[in-house]
């Protein structure tokens, strides 16, 4: 390549990333505003847990209070739970046990969310708590053993600098509408289906 042509590329190259800086820059400037945000992690790809834990990792790391509840089927020992567990600015509950899942019994799985929900709201009430994790909250909407009313109406009126991240498959429309940030982990290829258990510090 002749100098000259590299000096007109350089030029090219430095006149781009300058409009490039601007629009940036201006983006940056019109992104002023503070809020409690609340975000959705659905689809049937992996990782939408193990994001929100990452997200309780940078509260705690600039000193924030984090609230963990989680509506899962009885209990198995993650090493998000036994980590978090031993953080002092960290409450974390585990409100899935007594779910049979199979709707067997309505009556007892609807009980077993709605007092679930019941923590859930005195969380959503304690202003010192900066974030909040509702760890697969989705599928009690669905099996519709807790109102969507009652829970986006307890979301709306949460303290307003609180962040809550909710994350399950199949988030109802309502929910992601009442999101500010919402995310759909794509399934594309995943280990389990060729045969492979979970694996501790990856999967649990
Ligand atoms: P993770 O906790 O790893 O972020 P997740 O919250 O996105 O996963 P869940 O639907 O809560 O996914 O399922 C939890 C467990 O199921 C994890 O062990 C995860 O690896 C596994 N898993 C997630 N996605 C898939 C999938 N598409 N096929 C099979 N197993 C999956
Ligand atoms: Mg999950």
């Amino acid at each position: 390549m002749e100098k000259s042509d590299r000096a007109d590329r350089a030029q090219r190259h430095r006149k781009r990333m300058q409009r490039k800086k601007e629009i940036v820059d201006a983006a940056i400037a019109r992104a002023d505003q503070q809020k409690g945000l609340l975000l959705v992690h659905t689809g049937n790809g992996k990782g939408k847990s193990s994001s929100a834990f990452g997200m309780v990792a940078r509260a705690l790391g600039h000193g924030m209070h984090v609230g963990v509840a989680q509506f899962i089927k009885g209990r198995s020992d993650t090493g998000e739970e036994a980590f978090f567990r031993q953080q002092e600015n960290v409450i974390w509950h585990v409100l899935g046990e007594g779910f049979t899942w199979d709707t067997q019994n309505l009556a007892r799985d609807t009980e077993t969310a709605q007092r679930g929900w019941a923590i859930v709201q005195d969380l959503l009430r304690d202003p010192t708590l900066d974030l909040i994790v509702l760890d697969e909250l989705t599928y009690p909407l669905k099996y519709g053993w807790l109102d969507i009313t009652t829970v986006l109406n307890d979301l709306e009126h949460r303290p307003p600098m609180q962040h809550v991240v909710v994350t399950g498959r199949g988030a109802p429309d309502a929910l992601c509408d009442a999101a500010d940030t919402v995310t759909e982990m794509r399934d594309i290829k995943h280990a389990y289906r060729a045969g492979i258990q979970a694996q501790r510090g990856i999967d649990l």
